[in-house]
């Protein structure tokens, strides 16, 4: 079909028969799935997929392209022959609906048209066709709501109100909802709904049916660039450029009575990954009704009592499903008078904790490979398994002793555990939590325009809804925590408050009233719902990392088998090794614990703070040689054994000691706590000689911006013997751990360098010092040198620099701020906000590394560095080392290893081995 009118060569349209699921980008995925179950001889209703690129088009120049128009006919042409009806004929008008469909599944945030094909005449000839009257004024009633609003533009409310008279008091007797209206009731509405699109759009509702198409396809490419798409992109890194595919599609009905309806299910359950029957289902009910929360569900299991055939055609279908894409799949389906039809499968969303369990479950089953079970779980996913849970002792056996009440039980759509101040409204939880504070956004259900403030909140509690309510979906798919159809709850938003029914389980009765602004908790793992703060434990995730759950135990948990099966994999396959930033043997040993191959970053500073303080400022303050060299000698044993016990946590692995690096004011005391003191002091003439030293020296070191000021190698050429301390106490514990019969893999690294200068001048006289220690013990210590790539100009000449040094380990921290020169302590909190909304960042610089800038510096330093000295040693220890997307990009560009905060270094294993298995892909939407 279809080599058609068009004078492009472009091809725009696809029949459903044409397409397959890996030709996402083109036919979005819902036109790509809908093509691939036609393919596979599924029930769906035929149709064909605008490409997104004929939306892309539309969008940059505002008309379709030129070839479309023709494509459409000759496509809609082979639809009516194939349905033997014509669109909008009116003695039986074939209806399609004009469906939404980007390559990343969006859910809700675009717009779709049912029942496209009815007008005046031809809601006559589908009454007739149907034998029911009200079904079809429904139809055109629910068209005409759908279009005014989706395509003429037309505020929703305006029908709402005029639906509400006609089923409010007054109306025809009986009439409480739509679902009671009759056929002479739905007439008239829609006598209302055309004077109303007549007004408010100042044109009659369009009557002819390829109008309404071409219309409706136009607003479906035009909610692209609605705001709450956006928004959404913006939330789930979707790139604004891709653009909607459009699928047009011969409608079904699962309103025409008892035997229709309509449900949404899933192959296993998205929140457990438990295999089973999951889903909802609504009788006598149409398209969106389902998913949108409205009205109260069934579960699926329920259909089969109600009709036994679509139940079991249902039930074989979700294992074609699964066997098929080998992964969870979700599925929207209509029954109409006892036949089953397929509107939508994709793979489906998931919690965490279900991509883990399903992973581990389908390579059990010879579904997938080790290496495709990589690339269905992300580190952001392990990360959220980390995330402390309620303590579900205290919330519900000592309720009193934490002014905790649990106060219902609804559905646990999305888990983890939240707790924060109830609100109401969206426009609230975004200004509450703007001035810091943490909130739960409390719903009847939600809708798209919820989006910023679910965005906002720590978790979403709604009164009404299943599993696969709006709510549920998109926080499944934010990783945010949420609690669903908690019926015991009446929310009141107008009056900003909910109530709680019956909750005394002892009485039965019992009323408990939360206003806006009460902390409530919500636990989306169990569905139950708290007023109070409850506290919170670790996640038995972290407590198999900690080695107190062990997978191997009789009684293991589920979860902890399935993240350890993964960790396996991954530390099986991945090349980058994982090292910690940490500097006291505490944090060596948990991260030990938690699979570190080394430290990657010890920061010294902290070893001058506390009591040592002192002889800092005795160094600071020295105006001789001796007394400098007696504040270093105090310092020395301090140093020494600090490294002794690092040493000896890290014992056979490698320990990076970064040399002192801050400026030296961070040891003094604050400039105007101390001139107040002084001032004081002189006033009453009792001013201490010591303290006016200290405020000389406070003036003298003063920096306006001390971050590009004395710091790094800079300190240590300014301070003569600082450095070289430093690298006694590392060689003197090295010696005094060999001698221990330990094997210390000690390696020491020179901070903001910015020329091989200032490097070699380091390192001779760090190899003197070695060299003598060396001597002295009697111990071949085999201590590395090396710097840190922190600076522009320390990237940009780093051929030279290799020539200096054994390893690079590239301060993606500094790196960042110099390379886009604004201070990483100051912006997130001022104009980043701002850039984030304009879209000049996807995502902060400080968090995942800005692969054009920042990153090519790194890749052409790796480059130039190994030109040098091939056996390089290269790492990375800015923040960036424990960024999922990050790590990808180091493993990319070839690092040996990345070292980032013990608690991320389970998500870094994750994703250097996700690295090898899906070069290009970090990415698991
Ligand atoms: C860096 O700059 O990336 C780094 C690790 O050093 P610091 O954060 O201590 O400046
Ligand atoms: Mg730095």
């Amino acid at each position: 079909m279809s080599e058609n009118a068009g004078n492009s060569a472009t091809k725009y349209v696809y029949d459903f028969t044409e397409g397959n699921k890996d030709l996402k980008d083109l036919l979005g995925g819902k036109g790509a799935n809908l093509a691939e179950m036609t393919n596979l001889g599924l029930p769906v209703p035929p149709g064909f997929t605008i490409t997104t690129e004929a939306c892309r088009v539309y969008l940059e120049s505002g008309e379709v392209p030129e070839a479309l128009n023709d494509e459409v006919s000759a496509h809609l042409a082979a639809l009516e022959q194939t349905m033997g009806k014509k669109l909008g004929e009116p003695s039986d008008p074939l209806l399609v609906s004009v469906r939404s469909g980007a390559k990343f599944s969006m859910p809700g945030m675009m717009d779709t048209v049912l029942n496209i094909g009815l007008s005046d005449a031809s809601v006559e000839g589908l009454a007739a066709q149907a034998g029911d009257d009200r079904f079809a004024w429904d139809s055109y009633r629910r068209l005409i709501q759908m279009f005014g609003r989706t395509v003429l533009g037309i505020e929703g409310a305006q029908f709402e109100r005029a639906l509400e008279e006609i089923t409010g008091p007054g109306a025809s007797p009986g009439a409480t909802s739509d679902a009671d209206l009759s056929a002479a009731d739905l007439k008239k509405l829609v006598k209302r709904f055309k004077k109303i699109v007549k007004n408010e759009a100042g044109r009659d509702f369009p009557q002819d049916p390829r109008e309404q198409m071409d219309l409706a396809v136009k607003a479906v490419f035009t909610s692209w660039n609605g705001e709450r798409a956006r928004l959404y992109r913006r939330q789930e890194r979707i790139p604004h450029d891709l653009g909607t595919a459009v699928s047009v599609v011969s409608m079904v009905f699962g309103n025409l009575g008892a035997d229709s309806g309509t449900g949404v299910a899933f192959t296993r359950d998205p929140a457990s990954g438990q295999q089973g029957v999951y889903g909802d289902y609504l009788q006598n009910a149409q398209g969106e009704d389902v998913v949108a929360g409205i009205r109260n569900t069934v579960p699926l299991a329920e259909l089969e009592a109600l009709d036994e055939k679509s139940y079991t055609e249902l039930l074989r279908i979700m294992e074609t499903l699964e066997n098929h894409y080998k992964d969870l799949c979700d599925i929207e389906f209509t029954i109409e008078r006892g036949k089953l039809w397929m509107l939508q499968t994709r793979v489906g969303k998931r919690t965490a904790g279900a991509a883990f369990r399903i992973a581990v479950q389908l390579v059990d089953q010879g579904l997938i490979t080790e290496a495709e079970a990589l690339r269905r779980v992300t580190g952001g996913q392990l990360a959220q398994l980390m995330f402390p849970r309620f303590d579900e002792k205290a919330a519900d056996g000592a309720a009193a002793e934490h002014g905790v009440q649990k106060i219902a039980h609804g559905i646990a759509a999305s888990p983890g555990a939240a707790s924060g101040k109830a609100v109401f409204d969206s426009y609230t939880a975004i200004k509450w939590s703007r001035s810091g504070e943490k909130v739960i956004l409390i719903r009847r259900e939600t809708n798209p325009d919820d989006l910023d403030g679910m965005i906002a909140a720590e978790g979403i509690l709604t009164s009404r809804g299943g599993k696969t309510s709006h709510a549920a979906v998109v926080a499944r798919g934010m990783g945010k925590t949420c609690v669903c159809g908690a019926e015991e709850l009446e929310v009141d938003t107008k009056r900003r408050c909910m109530t709680a029914r019956g909750i005394d389980s002892s009485t039965g009765r019992g009323t408990v009233v939360v206003e806006e602004g009460d902390t409530v908790s919500i636990d989306g793992s169990t569905g139950k719902v708290y007023v109070g703060e409850v506290p919170v434990v670790p996640s038995p995730v972290v407590e198999y990392f900690e080695g107190r759950m062990h997978a191997g135990a009789d009684d293991a948990d589920e979860l902890v088998v399935a993240v350890h099966r993964i960790m396996a994999y991954a530390d099986r396959v991945r090349r980058l090794r994982v090292r910690a930033n940490a500097d006291s043997a505490e944090d060596a040993l948990r991260a030990r614990r938690f699979g570190a191959q080394g430290i990657g970053l010890c920061r010294t500073e902290h070893m001058f703070l506390g009591e040592r303080r002192e002889y800092v400022e005795r160094l600071i303050l020295a105006d001789t040689d001796g007394e400098r060299e007696d504040a270093l000698k105090a310092l020395l044993p301090m140093q020494k054994q600090d490294f002794v016990e690092l040493l000896e946590a890290m014992d056979g692995l490698p320990v990076t000691v970064r040399l002192l690096d801050p400026p030296l004011h961070e040891f003094l005391p604050d400039i105007t706590e101390l001139s107040v003191r002084v001032a004081l002091a002189e006033s009453r003439k009792d001013a201490n000689e010591n303290d006016l030293r200290l405020l000389q020296a406070v003036h003298r070191l003063h920096e306006q911006n001390p971050m590009l000021g004395l710091r790094g190698v800079r300190l240590g050429l300014a301070i003569p013997g600082l450095f070289a301390m430093q690298v006694r106490a590392i060689a003197e514990a090295a010696a005094e751990r060999c001698a221990a019969k330990g094997d210390p893999r000690a390696e020491i690294m020179i901070p903001l360098v910015g020329t091989v200068q200032e490097l070699e001048l380091v390192r001779d006289e760090a190899t003197q010092v070695i060299a003598d220690v060396e001597e002295a013990t009697g111990t071949t210590l085999g201590l590395a040198l090396g710097t840190m790539i922190e600076l522009p100009r320390a990237a940009l000449t780093a051929g030279e620099i290799a020539e200096a040094a054994e390893f690079f380990s590239f301060g993606t921290n500094d790196l960042t701020q110099t390379v886009w020169g604004f201070s990483r302590d100051d912006v997130e909190a001022s104009f980043f906000t701002a850039y984030l909304e304009k879209g000049i960042f996807g995502v902060s610089p400080f968090e995942t590394i800005d692969r054009d800038g920042v990153g090519r510096l790194v890749e052409d330093a790796v480059r130039a560095g190994r030109a040098t000295r091939p056996d390089l040693k290269l790492g990375i220890c800015g923040e960036h080392g424990g960024d999922p997307e990050s790590v990808h990009f180091f493993h990319e560009v070839g690092l040996d290893y990345v070292s980032c905060s013990p608690f991320r270094i389970p998500v870094a294993r994750l994703e250097a081995a996700r690295a090898c298995a899906a070069p290009h892909s970090s990415d698991s939407r």
